[in-house]
């Protein structure tokens, strides 16, 4: 089967690094219209030397303001979102701060929630359709060691990606997420370094080693691509939507 999405033009935030760059890439090949959202210029500059059709919006996403501002013309006509932009910081319960706390759920959570108001309302008014995905993680249902606040992050992106899913349909937006678990991007070496900490996961999956990032890029992809994802289809969503 052929995927082409040509025609379509795409959201990608976190497009600099790790998943998100290589989804911004997988969808600029599949014929999308990429527009590749981060905050670090370099990354954008080096994306585009390898894909010169990307456009490129550099904004800190934790910038509610600058946010709208930089979305306000290439936020709009969107077909595509993908909520990527994530941010990680491993502190033990006992010793979580209020200030990573903040940093932590204005990226991972309100962030994803901003940027898919001003995509779906443009969704809405063209009366399109469209498909949003938030890149979420087996840390949404998993408590992980370290990971308060990155956890209950995913877990509150997980239950928003739901309600979108609820409220979205009518109007023909298709909202999921995927859940991967460790992909060893900047993010992933954070954690999961250490091979006695990373023996503790791999010894969970049945295939007994982590995921490339092409994988997750490929079932997120799956999902905005077709019917198919868990809580927009009409065959899978019960029961996470009533
Ligand atoms: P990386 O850290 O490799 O990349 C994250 C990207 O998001 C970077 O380009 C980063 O830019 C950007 N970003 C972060 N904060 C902001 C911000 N405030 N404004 C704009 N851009 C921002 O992460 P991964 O590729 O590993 O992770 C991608 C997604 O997958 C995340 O949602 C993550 O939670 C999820 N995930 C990752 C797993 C893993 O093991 N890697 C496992 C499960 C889920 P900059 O570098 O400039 O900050």
């Amino acid at each position: 089967m052929e995927i082409s999405f040509a025609g379509k033009r795409a959201l990608v935030t976190g497009a600099g690094k790790g998943i998100g760059r290589g989804t911004a890439l997988a969808l600029a090949r599949c014929g999308a219209e990429v527009v590749a959202v981060t905050r670090t210029r370099a990354d954008l500059d080096s994306l585009l030397l390898e894909c010169p059709s990307i456009r490129p919006v550099c904004v800190d996403l934790g910038d509610w303001g600058a946010t709208e501002e930089a979305l306000r013309e290439a936020g709009g006509n969107v077909d595509l979102l993908v909520n990527n932009a994530a941010y990680a910081m491993l502190q033990p319960f006992l010793e979580v701060t209020p200030d990573q706390f903040d940093i932590s759920f204005n990226i991972n959570v309100k962030a994803a929630l901003h940027v898919s108001q001003i995509v779906a309302r443009g969704m809405k008014a063209r009366g399109t359709g469209g498909s949003i995905v938030n890149i979420s993680s087996q840390a949404s249902q998993c408590a992980l060691r370290d990971h308060t606040v990155y956890c209950a992050t995913k877990g509150a992106l997980d239950m928003l990606t739901k309600v979108m899913a609820l409220e979205l349909g009518p109007y023909q937006i298709r909202v999921n997420s995927v859940n991967p678990t460790v992909v060893m991007t900047e993010m992933g070496r954070l954690g999961w370094s250490d091979p006695g900490k990373a023996k503790t996961m791999t010894s969970r999956i049945p295939l007994g080693r982590f995921a490339g990032h092409i994988h997750a890029v490929l079932l997120l992809i799956s999902y905005l691509y077709s019917a198919f994802g868990k809580y927009s289809d009409p065959l899978t969503c019960f029961p996470f939507c009533y």
